[in-house]
């Protein structure tokens, strides 16, 4: 609001007054005048009473004294003889005048009063009514920044000076900009120290131009508030801004509680998957050892009592469990990786252009030594864009979901890569779709889970930690992708993995 657009505003309302006292005075006086001739003076002198009292309780305290005053003298001028003379006719006139100005006075009081009161009772109910707003809109807030969104527009809004806001950081520092006055920030950490408002019409530093209030309780200080060009009287302001720093305060600690809950909650997943490592460790990797260990010394005792085709069993018994205690090392310790450090992974611009033709190749040459049937048939499309990924992870991914595929489908494995358009954004895709037994629909989400493996009756599938999927599911979070498993038509698996593809290509993968 400009500063000429409120005086112009207050010229409008103090002609607007000025016309309604004539208008009063005016109105009163042909009133008097139309009973001229059927009442006697005192009942005239009534009339211009009724118009005193309408004009105090309406107008100002000046102009219902000019009311009372220009009613006396109307009457005197029209209706006391000698008329149409301002002859003043001894104590009447006097006592006539005295009343009206009484009456006026005692009126406008009474006015003013009961309309400061509706006032402060209507400004009440609105900043009530805003404070209810304001903790609706904080309790979505998740973050201090959110809160800070939030309150420093409402803040401005509340208080015509300047307001700052400041939070204390996690040791207990107030965080400032440089450009705050020391005068200021002095002010903001003596009232966290002290945990009370000070400033204008408190105890404590009342001579400040302003008000320092503190974001919460002693002992849950979360920060502070500075409420500039503020009045001493008052009281009513300063209630509410201390109500708005409760909402605040509360908003901010339930923010701090909530994050150092999920810290904790990160840290108990943390230490419970270290202690499902340890009991993996013991128990799925005790049994592969010792058929190791077993072969290995039954061949270094007794090589010469067995004959070749004993020898090749135990050889292909060690090579088979050693590689079962390679992958189940392999997705354990990749498991733990993951959740320790999913932030630092999940930063794809650390990783380098990768081409998904490259990294399927190597996969398909390693896994195929595995497959003699051949039954992985592959479909890369032709031109896929470069992705930013982690190809150790990428490529371990593919192999755990292509050994489940072999180890539970005895049938083709269908392998199919290309892209999608998921809206606006462009997805790679990697499919793999085998015609095995297929995973419930109700155990599709929780197969996902570390640990968590389906009974399929079958003694070749009976082997296996429970590691691959999450393993799996894990690297798709850490690129910022998905995995998802489906019921395929027809009978069997599909797992889809999509990736996002960065619209922003390199030139040619020289330059990635
Ligand atoms: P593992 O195979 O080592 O037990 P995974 O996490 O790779 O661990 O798989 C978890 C479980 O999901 C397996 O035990 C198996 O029951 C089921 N599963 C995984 N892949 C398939 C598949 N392609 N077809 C049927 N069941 C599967």
């Amino acid at each position: 609001m400009t500063k000429n657009s409120n005086t112009s505003r207050h010229i409008v309302h103090s002609a607007q007054q000025w016309f309604l006292l004539i208008l009063l005075i005016s109105t009163a006086t042909i009133c008097a005048y139309l009973l001229d001739s059927f009442v006697s003076i005192t009942s005239q002198a009534m009339v211009y009473v009724l118009a005193v009292v309408i004009a105090s309780y309406t107008l100002g305290w000046v102009k219902s004294v000019l009311c009372a005053f220009a009613a006396v003298m109307a009457l005197n001028f029209f209706f006391v003889s000698p008329r149409f003379t301002f002859q003043v006719h001894g104590s009447e006139n006097f006592i006539a005048f005295v009343t009206m100005l009484v009456v006026a006075l005692v009126i406008n009081r009474l006015a003013t009063g009961l309309r400061r009161e509706t006032e402060v009772a209507h400004l009440n109910e609105r900043r009530a009514r805003r404070l209810q707003d304001l903790a609706i809109a904080l309790a979505n807030a998740n973050t201090a920044h959110e809160v800070l969104i939030l309150a420093q527009p409402a803040l401005d809004a509340e208080f015509d000076g300047p307001c700052l806001l400041a939070l204390n950081t996690e040791n207990g520092e107030l965080d400032t900009s440089s450009n705050v006055p020391t005068a200021i920030v002095d002010g903001l950490r003596c009232c966290m120290r002290e945990a009370r408002v000070l400033g204008p019409g408190t105890e404590r530093w009342p001579g400040l131009d302003a008000w320092y209030l503190p974001l919460g309780e002693k002992g849950q200080i979360c920060g502070a508030v500075c409420i500039s060009s503020v009045a001493a009287d008052d009281d009513n302001g300063r209630e509410h801004a201390r109500a708005l720093c409760t909402i605040l305060a509360q908003a901010l600690w339930r923010v701090r509680l909530t994050s150092s809950m999920l810290a904790a909650q990160g840290e108990a997943q943390r230490q419970q998957l270290q202690a499902i490592f340890l009991a993996a460790i013991s128990h799925d990797l005790r049994t592969p050892l010792a058929v190791v260990v077993g072969a290995a010394s039954s061949l270094q005792m007794q090589r010469e009592k067995l004959d070749l085709a004993e020898q090749d069993r135990l050889l292909a018994s060690i090579v088979s469990e050693a590689n079962y205690l390679t992958t189940v090392t392999e997705n354990t310790l990749q498991l733990v990786r993951l959740s320790h450090a999913s932030k630092l992974i999940s930063d794809t611009s650390k990783h380098d252009w990768e081409s998904m033709e490259e990294i399927v190749g190597a996969v398909l040459a390693r896994v195929r030594e595995r497959d003699p049937g051949r039954r992985i048939i592959s479909k890369v499309s032709n031109n896929l864009p470069l992705v930013k990924v982690d190809p150790v992870l990428i490529a371990q991914l593919l192999s755990n979901l292509l050994d489940n595929a072999l180890k539970y489908s005895d049938d083709k494995i269908d392998l199919t890569v290309d892209t999608v358009t998921d809206g606006p954004e462009l997805q790679l895709r990697l499919l793999v779709e085998d015609r095995g037994p297929g995973i419930p629909e109700e155990e599709q989400l929780s197969i996902f889970e570390a640990y968590s493996r389906l009974d399929h009756n079958d003694q070749a599938s009976q082997r296996g930690a429970g590691l691959g999927l999450a393993v799996c599911r894990a690297i798709a979070l850490a690129h910022e992708g998905g995995l998802v498993l489906h019921q395929r038509a027809g009978g069997g698996s599909s797992f889809t993995l999509s990736l996002p593809v960065d619209t922003v290509q390199p030139q040619a993968l020289g330059d990635a």
